[in-house]
């Protein structure tokens, strides 16, 4: 590859990267990306992810602007709704009040029309039946505010997203990580990159970063994050190293948000250290909250059922990463077994069953069995059974007086088969990054915008602390991807434009 020139450099190739260069070319500019894996292995955790996206939608007249919906659909399926006050709540409640006002206003306020923009572009949205929908009474009902996923999932997206990028006469270089970023007189005129063994120097009017977060480097996780973080596997892409980051700081960009935090789930105790695109995200095991967990001391750690799934499965890894050994059961029994989400059946799972707890116990391995049994029948024992179990709110079936108490969906463990899952922490991403402002500008540690730099996604700070309400990384990167790309092109334009001189 040869050194080139170009308007906007778009840094990555997942769902924020395919946005902001797809926004930049729509408003004139060319445009290139650049990822540093190589094709088979291309668009980063994009690809990893079921596809879920959180929208504002005020009901099925909404929905019907993103995926077509049948006659039956639209009247038997209650879609229910998910207003800019619920995401604002939820994105609130989950970051303890920490997400940045202006930022997450943003994300709220533009999420609707971003995913419509998104499908001009040829991207496809379809109901998220699978994992956001369960049956009662032989109707659908969706809960926790996530009726919306890409067609075909991850895959689905950053296919159809590249496909519109190469129809938009965008080239993405494989293979070609930015190693650094050209700065002169305070102003970025693009990236020192390499290819195949060789530094390659892509000039650029303007360029947007979307290389992801620093999730699969075990350095910077252990770092920031703390100790026994490089023990974690990582859920998706093995090219999140926080180059990105690291290359802004070089040049003075301002450190922010919650370096210390990170996405990170239940995952297949037994999953190899990055992810695996066969599998995708089918190693997390999210069921928890049918259930209970106990650790190798055989007891309980956390309340599995304090809130939907949604609100809870992002901070739990860390709870997972923090028990002896650094995994985790999770324990079933047949009365909840077709319940249990779509990756509960897939064959690479580390999974033990028997017909009696006393068996199960026995069979879970590194466990304290005596005392996993202890803790069962106290936690059996424990259930206000008299409260009905409905798994579409939260049904306040709950136990009372255990050290740990479950809050909603607690039912006995009682009817065999019964069913157990290792699990240890799987990093999804990490929370810290960059300081953008509202344009998607990156900041400098003076706070005024670096000339010709922008962000978006995962190596953005300040949107998550702590925790996350799950759906909210793809739409994030597509609604700031789109601003980014779009700023950045008339930054490309404006910089074309013969300079004013003063006085004529
Ligand atoms: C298993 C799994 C399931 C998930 N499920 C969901 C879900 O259903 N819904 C949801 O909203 N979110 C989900 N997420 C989170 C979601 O994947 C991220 O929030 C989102 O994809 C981040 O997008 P991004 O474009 O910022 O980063 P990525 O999609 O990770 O893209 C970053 C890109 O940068 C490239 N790159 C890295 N370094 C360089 C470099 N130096 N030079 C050039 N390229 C570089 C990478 O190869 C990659 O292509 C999931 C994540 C995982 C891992």
């Amino acid at each position: 590859m040869d050194d080139f020139q170009v308007d906007v450099l778009v840094v990555g190739a997942g769902n924020a990267a395919a946005c902001a260069a797809l926004a930049a070319r729509e408003k004139g500019a060319s445009v290139a990306m650049l990822e540093a894996a190589p094709e088979e292995e291309r668009g980063g955790n994009s690809t990893y992810t079921a596809g879920a996206m959180r929208v504002v939608f005020n009901g099925v007249d909404d929905l019907v602007q993103l995926y077509d919906l049948t006659e039956d659909e639209k009247r038997d399926v209650d879609f229910g709704s998910y207003s800019a006050d619920q995401f604002l709540d939820d994105m609130g409640r989950v970051t303890n009040y920490r997400c940045d006002p202006e930022l997450t206003d943003i994300l709220i306020g533009r999420s609707f029309e971003t995913l419509k923009w998104m499908r001009t572009k040829g991207v496809r949205f379809q109901p998220s039946y699978g994992r956001q929908a369960f049956k009662v009474n032989g109707k659908y009902k969706f809960w926790g505010g996530l009726a919306v996923e890409a067609w075909g999932g991850g895959p689905g997206l950053v296919d159809l997203e590249h496909k519109a990028a190469v129809k938009a006469g965008i080239p993405i270089h494989y293979q070609t990580p930015a190693v650094s970023l050209i700065e002169e007189d305070g102003v970025v005129r693009g990236v020192i990159a390499r290819h195949k063994g060789r530094k390659v120097r892509i000039g650029a009017k303007a360029v947007v970063l979307a290389c992801g977060g620093f999730e699969s480097n075990a350095e910077m996780r252990t770092r920031y994050l703390g100790p026994t973080w490089d023990l974690a596997k990582v859920r998706g892409t093995r090219f999140n190293t926080g180059a990105g980051i690291n290359m802004a700081l070089a040049i003075g960009a301002k450190p922010h948000g919650n370096w210390s935090g990170g996405h990170a789930v239940g995952w297949d105790m037994n999953a190899p250290e990055f992810g695996d695109l066969e599998v995708g995200d089918n190693f997390q095991k999210h069921s928890y909250p049918l259930g209970i967990m106990v650790n190798a001391n055989g007891v309980r750690f956390v309340d599995e059922g304090a809130d939907f799934r949604n609100y809870t499965y992002a901070k739990y890894g860390r709870v997972v990463l923090g028990q002896p050994g650094q995994f985790a059961w999770q324990v079933f029994d047949k009365k909840v077994a077709h319940l249990l989400r779509d990756e509960y059946r897939i064959k690479q799972m580390t999974k033990a069953s028997a017909n009696t707890l006393e068996d199960l116990v026995e069979k879970l391995d590194d466990v304290d069995a005596r005392a996993a049994l202890e803790e069962i029948r106290r936690y059996n024992a424990a259930v206000r059974t008299e409260i009905p179990f409905n798994p579409n709110v939260k049904d306040g079936r709950c136990t009372t007086g255990l050290t740990v108490n479950k809050s909603n969906w607690a039912n006995t463990l009682d009817t065999p088969p019964f069913e157990a899952y290792a699990v240890t922490c799987g990093i999804t991403f990490t929370f810290g990054g960059l300081r953008i402002n509202t344009g998607a500008q990156v900041l400098s540690t003076d706070g005024d915008p670096i000339a010709g730099l922008y962000a978006a996604g995962e190596l953005v700070g300040g949107i998550f602390y702590f925790n996350y309400p799950g759906g909210t990384g793809l739409t994030n990167g597509s609604v700031f991807g789109r601003i980014a790309g779009a700023n950045a092109a008339k930054a490309a334009k404006s910089e074309s434009q013969p300079k004013r001189v003063a006085g004529t």
